[in-house]
């Protein structure tokens, strides 16, 4: 299968031999969406995605999630076209489309009073880490484990994680994460010891979780975990931070926090938050703890340093503002739900009648394709699970490479995104060359 995906995609494979003479890996970005070698994309639309050789391919990578509303979508490509033709794609002053994405976002998630533009998800979980211990006083922070919350130092994936070698820990002194915790998701017993533990030296700054669980779901957390953590963080006095860089907006206009009906102390966005447009990350809270941002102004002279050259740029404000609305007005979360579950439905129709070692799973428009079922059931070992998810990692990246050469673009061989372009008839002809893959 592989020998013909190289022969199909020559122009990309030699690129790519070019490219990683100066490119380190030759990617400028996440090493994980390039396997077996990266293609080189020359043109998208809607549910698809072309390459250097015009192959076409269902595109279930969505840049890793942000084009819920699907690829190079026009009603928003003509806005930021509109506001490069104005003013080019930034100014250094403040421009309307800053605040007019802020009310946006406030109107949506009425818990976030106040909103900060940054350039990406790693910089807003920075900044909502600082601005927590800001805010508290505090410095312990805990997350959970196979969370990804960007690669900062202080929250970078596999940061403690057993049998994974600590991959991602090169280059981070022990000190950098000294004051970062990890507890396995869904174990609330354990939280609830660390905040005890914690209370006695200095007390916990925050709890940031990813409200679906770890990697956007892959470990789901349990119905009620997000409400435990809310009157976790009240008792011990410390703020909840979710972070939404995935599930904002994707899984509803009220992200994460809409669904569950759990109210965090801050939100953190990335992706869908400009529907890919450059750059998309941003801090969401109520006024007392944003105000921190302003420091003189109205808050004395306390201020958290956060902010950057590039941050609240037009280009991105334009898109967001433009992007956020267009998903309200088609009700895109709801309509790229219901493709996920199309798919998610046909793929374990597939898996069992094929008796394959294989599960989907899905929260609406974010679907999991993993190894077996044993992933699920061992949630109650995690060290387990971890383990597994780490050796099978290779084996679901080989699988990603044979739905490629059927023309499915997927993440890893094990996430898949859909986009409200995804019609009935993409999602079914996704099914077969997905069956087809299955049958090899
Ligand atoms: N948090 C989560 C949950 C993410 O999935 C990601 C990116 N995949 C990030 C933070 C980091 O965002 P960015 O890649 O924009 O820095």
């Amino acid at each position: 299968v592989l020998d013909h995906f190289e022969q199909r995609c020559r122009t990309s494979k030699a690129l790519a031999q070019r490219t990683a003479e100066v490119i380190p890996g030759g990617v400028q970005h996440n090493l994980a969406f390039n396997y077996p070698f990266p293609l080189a994309a020359t043109r998208c639309e809607g549910p698809y995605i072309w390459d250097a050789d015009g192959n076409r391919y269902i595109d279930f990578l969505q840049a890793g999630g942000p084009t819920l509303l699907g690829s190079n979508y026009q009603p928003v490509r003509e806005k930021v076209h509109a506001l490069l033709d104005a003013c080019g794609p930034v100014t250094g002053l403040f421009h309307e489309y800053e605040m007019k994405l802020a009310e946006l976002i406030r109107q949506h998630m009425p818990n976030i009073e106040m909103f900060r533009m940054l350039g990406s998800g790693t910089e807003a979980v920075m900044g909502a880490i600082r601005l927590a211990r800001a805010y508290t006083g505090r410095k312990w922070v805990i997350k959970v484990g196979g969370a990804y919350h960007g690669w900062s130092d202080q929250v970078v994936y596999g940061m403690r994680v057993p049998g994974t070698g600590r991959r991602e820990a090169i280059g981070i002194p022990r000190g950098s994460t000294a004051y970062t915790q990890e507890v396995f998701p869904n174990d609330i017993g354990a939280l609830r010891r660390k905040l005890w533990l914690n209370r006695a030296r200095g007390g916990t700054a925050a709890i940031i979780v990813e409200p679906l669980g770890p990697e956007s779901g892959t470990r789901p957390v349990l119905r009620d975990y997000n409400a435990q953590l809310r009157a976790l963080c009240d008792e011990f006095g410390a703020l909840l931070i979710f972070d939404e860089v995935v599930t904002g907006f994707r899984v509803g206009m009220g992200g994460a926090q809409g669904y569950f009906g759990v109210r965090p102390d801050l939100t953190v966005f990335g992706k869908c938050l400009t529907g890919g447009y450059l750059m998309a990350g941003g801090i969401g809270g109520g006024r007392d703890v944003m105000m921190l941002l302003a420091g003189g102004i109205g808050t004395g002279s306390r201020r958290a340093f956060v902010g950057g050259t590039l941050s609240a740029n037009p280009l991105s404000c334009v898109a967001g503002y433009h992007a956020i609305g267009e998903m309200a007005r088609t009700g895109a979360a709801v309509a790229a739900g219901r493709a996920g579950d199309r798919l998610c439905r046909g793929l374990n129709g597939i898996i069992d009648r094929l008796g394959l070692p294989y599960v989907a799973y899905n929260f609406g428009s974010i679907v999991h394709l993993q190894t077996s079922a044993v992933l699920l059931m061992s949630m109650r070992n995690p060290i387990k699970l971890m383990r597994e998810h780490a050796a099978r990692k290779h084996a679901m990246e080989e699988m990603g490479a044979a739905y490629l050469a059927h023309g499915i673009l997927t993440l890893a061989g094990s996430r898949i995104y859909t986009s409200m372009a995804d019609t009935d008839a993409v999602i079914d002809d996704a099914l077969s060359r997905f069956e087809d893959v299955f049958r090899l």
